[in-house]
Protein backbone atom coordinates (compact mmCIF):
# COMPACT_ATOMS: atom_id res chain seq x y z
CA UNK A 1 0.00 0.00 0.00
CA UNK A 2 1.40 3.62 -0.52
CA UNK A 3 1.97 5.76 1.87
CA UNK A 4 0.12 8.86 -0.43
CA UNK A 5 -1.31 8.50 -3.68
CA UNK A 6 -1.96 11.67 -6.15
CA UNK A 7 -5.17 11.77 -8.47
CA UNK A 8 -4.79 15.61 -10.17
CA UNK A 9 -5.23 17.84 -7.58
CA UNK A 10 -5.61 15.79 -4.64
CA UNK A 11 -4.19 14.11 -2.24
CA UNK A 12 -5.29 10.34 -0.64
CA UNK A 13 -4.18 8.62 2.43
CA UNK A 14 -4.81 4.42 2.92
CA UNK A 15 -8.16 3.66 4.13
CA UNK A 16 -8.45 0.02 3.94
CA UNK A 17 -6.13 -2.45 2.98
CA UNK A 18 -6.40 -5.09 -0.09
CA UNK A 19 -6.12 -7.53 2.23
CA UNK A 20 -8.85 -6.49 4.43
CA UNK A 21 -10.43 -6.50 1.35
CA UNK A 22 -10.55 -9.72 0.17
CA UNK A 23 -11.10 -11.35 3.35
CA UNK A 24 -14.33 -9.10 3.45
CA UNK A 25 -15.27 -10.36 0.36
CA UNK A 26 -14.95 -13.43 0.77
CA UNK A 27 -17.20 -13.39 3.76
CA UNK A 28 -20.09 -11.86 1.62
CA UNK A 29 -19.67 -14.65 -0.84
CA UNK A 30 -19.74 -17.35 1.81
CA UNK A 31 -22.92 -15.41 3.11
CA UNK A 32 -24.19 -15.11 -0.54
CA UNK A 33 -23.92 -19.34 -0.91
CA UNK A 34 -25.85 -19.91 2.05
CA UNK A 35 -28.65 -17.15 1.28
CA UNK A 36 -28.92 -18.59 -2.41
CA UNK A 37 -28.52 -22.17 -2.19
CA UNK A 38 -30.29 -23.80 -5.57
CA UNK A 39 -31.70 -20.20 -6.04
CA UNK A 40 -29.85 -19.31 -9.40
CA UNK A 41 -29.36 -15.66 -8.45
CA UNK A 42 -29.00 -13.44 -10.73
CA UNK A 43 -26.67 -10.79 -9.36
CA UNK A 44 -26.77 -7.47 -11.81
CA UNK A 45 -23.30 -5.01 -11.61
CA UNK A 46 -23.49 -1.33 -11.59
CA UNK A 47 -20.78 -0.50 -13.43
CA UNK A 48 -18.50 1.34 -13.77
CA UNK A 49 -17.42 1.61 -10.15
CA UNK A 50 -18.21 -2.17 -9.28
CA UNK A 51 -16.70 -3.99 -11.47
CA UNK A 52 -13.89 -4.98 -9.73
CA UNK A 53 -15.90 -6.08 -6.25
CA UNK A 54 -18.55 -7.83 -8.66
CA UNK A 55 -15.13 -9.87 -10.10
CA UNK A 56 -13.48 -10.46 -6.82
CA UNK A 57 -17.43 -11.47 -5.37
CA UNK A 58 -18.13 -13.85 -8.03
CA UNK A 59 -14.82 -15.88 -7.25
CA UNK A 60 -16.29 -16.91 -3.83
CA UNK A 61 -19.37 -17.47 -5.19
CA UNK A 62 -20.22 -21.78 -5.79
CA UNK A 63 -23.92 -21.81 -6.14
CA UNK A 64 -24.68 -21.19 -9.66
CA UNK A 65 -25.47 -17.80 -10.45
CA UNK A 66 -25.83 -15.75 -13.28
CA UNK A 67 -24.73 -12.16 -13.62
CA UNK A 68 -25.41 -8.86 -15.86
CA UNK A 69 -24.17 -5.35 -16.36
CA UNK A 70 -26.09 -2.13 -16.09
CA UNK A 71 -25.20 1.82 -15.89
CA UNK A 72 -27.12 4.80 -14.54
CA UNK A 73 -26.74 7.79 -16.42
CA UNK A 74 -28.11 11.09 -15.07
CA UNK A 75 -28.99 14.03 -17.62
CA UNK A 76 -30.93 16.94 -16.82
CA UNK A 77 -34.69 16.60 -17.85
CA UNK A 78 -36.30 19.07 -19.30
CA UNK A 79 -39.27 19.35 -16.81
CA UNK A 80 -38.59 21.23 -13.60
CA UNK A 81 -38.24 17.58 -12.13
CA UNK A 82 -34.10 18.56 -12.58
CA UNK A 83 -32.04 15.52 -13.03
CA UNK A 84 -33.40 12.23 -14.82
CA UNK A 85 -31.76 8.61 -14.21
CA UNK A 86 -31.96 6.06 -16.58
CA UNK A 87 -30.64 2.32 -16.63
CA UNK A 88 -28.74 1.42 -19.51
CA UNK A 89 -28.29 -2.16 -20.50
CA UNK A 90 -30.85 -4.03 -18.49
CA UNK A 91 -32.25 -6.65 -21.16
CA UNK A 92 -32.78 -9.90 -18.82
CA UNK A 93 -36.24 -10.75 -17.93
CA UNK A 94 -36.50 -10.37 -14.53
CA UNK A 95 -39.82 -12.03 -13.71
CA UNK A 96 -39.60 -14.26 -10.69
CA UNK A 97 -35.43 -13.98 -10.69
CA UNK A 98 -33.79 -13.34 -7.34
CA UNK A 99 -31.67 -10.43 -7.96
CA UNK A 100 -28.67 -9.53 -5.80
CA UNK A 101 -27.28 -5.59 -6.82
CA UNK A 102 -24.08 -5.21 -6.40
CA UNK A 103 -23.30 -1.89 -6.04
CA UNK A 104 -19.31 -0.05 -4.82
CA UNK A 105 -20.89 2.67 -2.57
CA UNK A 106 -23.77 3.52 -1.28
CA UNK A 107 -23.68 7.72 -0.03
CA UNK A 108 -27.03 9.25 -0.07
CA UNK A 109 -28.60 6.14 -1.37
CA UNK A 110 -30.79 8.06 -4.26
CA UNK A 111 -29.18 5.85 -6.74
CA UNK A 112 -29.64 2.68 -5.19
CA UNK A 113 -33.53 3.73 -4.45
CA UNK A 114 -33.85 4.49 -8.19
CA UNK A 115 -32.66 0.77 -9.19
CA UNK A 116 -34.40 -0.60 -6.03
CA UNK A 117 -37.65 0.60 -8.01
CA UNK A 118 -36.76 0.62 -11.22
CA UNK A 119 -36.12 -3.43 -10.68
CA UNK A 120 -39.47 -4.50 -8.28
CA UNK A 121 -41.25 -2.94 -10.94
CA UNK A 122 -40.36 -5.77 -13.37
CA UNK A 123 -41.59 -8.69 -10.57
CA UNK A 124 -38.32 -10.00 -9.16
CA UNK A 125 -39.16 -12.89 -6.87
CA UNK A 126 -36.59 -10.81 -4.25
CA UNK A 127 -33.81 -8.26 -4.58
CA UNK A 128 -31.02 -7.73 -2.33
CA UNK A 129 -28.33 -5.04 -2.24
CA UNK A 130 -24.46 -5.93 -2.15
CA UNK A 131 -22.11 -3.09 -1.62
CA UNK A 132 -18.37 -2.70 -0.75
CA UNK A 133 -18.93 0.38 0.58
CA UNK A 134 -21.85 2.14 2.82
CA UNK A 135 -21.88 5.70 4.34
CA UNK A 136 -24.49 5.25 6.78
CA UNK A 137 -24.41 9.36 7.83
CA UNK A 138 -25.22 9.97 4.36
CA UNK A 139 -28.59 8.16 3.69
CA UNK A 140 -31.14 10.10 2.41
CA UNK A 141 -33.51 6.80 1.44
CA UNK A 142 -35.18 4.62 3.54
CA UNK A 143 -32.84 1.53 2.37
CA UNK A 144 -30.74 -0.57 3.77
CA UNK A 145 -28.56 -2.60 1.85
CA UNK A 146 -28.24 -6.79 2.97
CA UNK A 147 -24.68 -7.52 2.28
CA UNK A 148 -22.29 -4.42 3.02
CA UNK A 149 -18.78 -4.54 3.00
CA UNK A 150 -17.42 -1.54 5.47
CA UNK A 151 -19.51 0.66 7.11
CA UNK A 152 -17.62 4.05 6.59
CA UNK A 153 -17.54 8.00 7.44
CA UNK A 154 -19.52 10.26 5.08
CA UNK A 155 -15.23 11.43 3.34
CA UNK A 156 -14.61 11.12 -0.21
CA UNK A 157 -12.75 8.11 -1.06
CA UNK A 158 -10.88 6.14 -4.12
CA UNK A 159 -9.73 2.47 -5.05
CA UNK A 160 -11.09 -0.64 -5.88
CA UNK A 161 -13.20 0.62 -8.48
CA UNK A 162 -13.80 3.86 -7.52
CA UNK A 163 -12.73 7.05 -9.07
CA UNK A 164 -11.83 10.55 -8.39
CA UNK A 165 -12.14 12.39 -11.69
CA UNK A 166 -12.06 9.19 -13.94
CA UNK A 167 -8.65 8.22 -12.21
CA UNK A 168 -7.85 5.76 -9.43
CA UNK A 169 -10.62 2.83 -10.16
CA UNK A 170 -7.49 0.20 -10.49
CA UNK A 171 -5.81 0.90 -6.67
CA UNK A 172 -6.17 -2.30 -5.46
CA UNK A 173 -6.40 -1.00 -1.94
CA UNK A 174 -9.22 1.88 -0.74
CA UNK A 175 -7.30 5.26 0.05
CA UNK A 176 -9.20 8.10 1.36
CA UNK A 177 -9.17 12.00 0.90
CA UNK A 178 -6.71 13.70 3.26
CA UNK A 179 -7.65 16.01 5.35
P1 LIG B 1 -25.63 7.93 -4.01
O1 LIG B 1 -26.67 7.90 -5.10
O2 LIG B 1 -25.77 6.81 -3.00
O3 LIG B 1 -25.53 9.28 -3.36
O4 LIG B 1 -24.23 7.82 -4.71
C1 LIG B 1 -23.77 6.70 -5.31
C2 LIG B 1 -22.64 7.04 -6.25
O5 LIG B 1 -21.91 8.23 -5.86
C3 LIG B 1 -21.63 5.92 -6.25
O6 LIG B 1 -21.98 4.90 -7.16
C4 LIG B 1 -20.36 6.66 -6.62
O7 LIG B 1 -20.24 6.76 -8.01
C5 LIG B 1 -20.53 8.05 -6.04
N1 LIG B 1 -19.85 8.20 -4.73
C6 LIG B 1 -20.42 8.40 -3.54
N2 LIG B 1 -19.49 8.49 -2.57
C7 LIG B 1 -18.30 8.34 -3.17
C8 LIG B 1 -16.93 8.33 -2.70
O8 LIG B 1 -16.61 8.48 -1.51
N3 LIG B 1 -15.97 8.14 -3.64
C9 LIG B 1 -16.24 7.97 -4.96
N4 LIG B 1 -15.21 7.78 -5.77
N5 LIG B 1 -17.51 7.97 -5.45
C10 LIG B 1 -18.53 8.15 -4.55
Amino acid sequence: MQSEVTIHDKTFVPFISAEKIQERVKELGAEINKDYLDKRPLLIAVLNGSAIFMADLLRHIHTACEIAFIRVSSYQGTESSGKLKNILGLTDDLNGRHVILVEDIIDTGDTAKYLIDEINSKNPASLRFATILFKPAALRQDIKPEYVGFEIDPAFVVGYGLDYDGLGRNLADIYVLKS
